[in-house]
Formats: C-alpha cells, sequence, structure tokens
C-alpha cells in the first residue's frame, strides 16, 4: 500500500516515513503543495498524509485539490496542537482524521491501520459502485437501475456517485454542496433539495432509498436484502 507525505518539515517527515516503512508500507514524500498534487497524480497513492502548514500552498487548498482529483483516497491532515479550527475546517472539508503535532508514532501507524479497516471494509461498494439494484460506472459516467440506463445531469450523476460511495452514511449538506457546486455562495442552497427530487423520480421504485435527514442533510440507505 502506497502512502504519500506532503510535510515540509525535513525531521517529521523523516519520521513518519521511518515508521510507515517499518510497517511495510510504501512511501512517497514531498515538501511543498505543488510537489504533493504532481505525485498524488503521478503515483495514485492510497493514501495522504497531509500538513496543512506548507509553504507554497494553503494546505485546504491541497486538501481540495486532492478531493477534486479522487475523494475516494482517504486524508490524514497533520495540524498544530491544539488548533481546533483547523482540525474541524479539514475533517468538514472531507479529510478522514487528524494528528495533531508532536505526535505518537503509535498513534499515526494505529490511526492508519484504523482507515485502511474502514476502507476494506466499504471496499465493495467503493470498486464496483452498485448499491442494491442501482449500478454507477464512474468510467462511461452512467447510472443503471435494475439494468437499465437512467440518464442523469452532471450534477446528478455526481450526487449519486456521493451517496452510492458514501452509502448508509448522512452526507451533510454543507458537503453536497461544496462537493457539487463548490464555494460558491451565490448558489441557492434549495438546488440541492431539487436536485436529489429529480434524482429521486428518476430512480422510480429507489428513489425512496434517498432519505432526507432534516436539518443534517441526506443518506443513501438501501436495506440489505435487496
Ligand atoms: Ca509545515
Amino acid at each position: 500500500m502506497k502512502i504519500l507525505i506532503i510535510e515540509d518539515e525535513e525531521s517529521i517527515r523523516d519520521l513518519i516515513r521511518m515508521n510507515l516503512i517499518l510497517e511495510n508500507f510504501d512511501v512517497i514524500t514531498a515538501e511543498n503543495g505543488n510537489d504533493g498534487i504532481e505525485l498524488f497524480k503521478k503515483e495514485n497513492p492510497e493514501l495522504v498524509i497531509l500538513d496543512l502548514m506548507l509553504p507554497d500552498k494553503d494546505g485546504f487548498e491541497v486538501l481540495k485539490e486532492l478531493q477534486s482529483m479522487n475523494y475516494k483516497i482517504p486524508i490524514i491532515i497533520l495540524t498544530a496542537k491544539n488548533n481546533q479550527n483547523d482540525k474541524l475546517l479539514g475533517l468538514e472539508l472531507g479529510a478522514d482524521d487528524y494528528i495533531t503535532k508532536p505526535f505518537d508514532s503509535k498513534e499515526l501507524i494505529l490511526r492508519i491501520r484504523n482507515i485502511i479497516r474502514r476502507m476494506k471494509k466499504s471496499n465493495i461498494t467503493l470498486n464496483k459502485n452498485i448499491v442494491g439494484s442501482m449500478y454507477l460506472d464512474k468510467n462511461t459516467r452512467k447510472f443503471f437501475v435494475n439494468d437499465k440506463e437512467v440518464y442523469l445531469t452532471k450534477n446528478e450523476f455526481e450526487l449519486m456517485e456521493l451517496l452510492i460511495n458514501n452509502h448508509k452514511q448522512v452526507l451533510s449538506r454543507d458537503v453536497l454542496l461544496e462537493k457539487i457546486w463548490g464555494y460558491d455562495e451565490n448558489i441557492d442552497t434549495r438546488a440541492l433539495d431539487m436536485t436529489i427530487q429529480r434524482l429521486r423520480k428518476k430512480m422510480g421504485e429507489c428513489g425512496k432509498y434517498i432519505k432526507s435527514i432534516y436539518g443534517i442533510g441526506y443518506i443513501l440507505e438501501v436495506p440489505d436484502e435487496e
């Protein structure tokens, strides 16, 4: 398993790298945000450890760029101790976990192992994008219900993809709005509800599986027997 570390402080970078190598991970490293993004594109790592304080680019920007390329890759952010805002913002933006500096190497490994375990659990859904009688083909950007293609607009497709990839997990309105419409302050937040309504309609019988969680967001929940 290949892990990318993006961290400008050499001592920390080396410490993490050595610990991961001892645990038999493949490790690649970048000293700044731009190099990190380039390596991410070239090397397809399966997990990223990202420092938020980078010399060339804000870590949050890097986080967003990495996610826009592949939001399925788990990202662990490194933050300075006691910086609660950074932690929260990072998690809100979709980071999977955070580590505060200075950190304990054992804790870091433990957290990585936990994330990998969670990934493996949801792997069947992740790779095949199949939930119940719904099937989403990422390559051709086609969506099928009961083997029949359902034509979706770009936003509908992206929303469906997020729902399927996060099957049985609540997605907050903020996250959905951010991932699909970006940080556009002019966007009417009802756009999300309207897109969900259209999706449900197009999905026919399966539409009922997209549930509203009042005040929070949406969840796709298909019973296991389906
Ligand atoms: Ca740093």
